[in-house]
């Protein structure tokens, strides 16, 4: 008995995101597949990793007390992860571009 292919296309991001780490990979591997794909047309495909080639990432915001390195101002930064391979990117900015980086890759 087949159990019908659940709807990713009509998942939202967190619940894809939710379904992406439960699921179990070697037995669905086509579903594991339409999951990351579901992922990756939410994200409009602005995200290519440049280590396997995934189209689908995870965003998140850091922010650090000092920026040591740089200045002694707090360092904000948006870490972009590989939901393949975790290869992530860090992306350095100041608060107005961080906002736009935001949009881009966080809804
Ligand atoms: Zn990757």
């Amino acid at each position: 008995m087949k159990t019908p292919e659940p709807d990713y296309a009509s998942y939202q991001l967190e619940e894809l995101f939710e379904a992406y780490a439960s699921i179990n990979r070697e037995r669905f591997p086509e579903r594991f597949q339409t999951i990351k794909d579901a992922i990756a047309a939410k994200q409009k495909g602005n995200y290519r990793c440049c280590k396997c080639d995934c189209g689908a990432y995870e965003a998140s915001r850091l922010y650090t007390t000092t920026d040591r390195l740089v200045s002694r101002e707090p360092g904000r930064f948006i870490a972009v992860s590989c939901i393949e391979c975790g290869y992530t990117e860090f992306y350095r900015s100041h608060k107005s571009a961080l906002s736009e980086l935001v949009d881009f890759f966080i809804n």
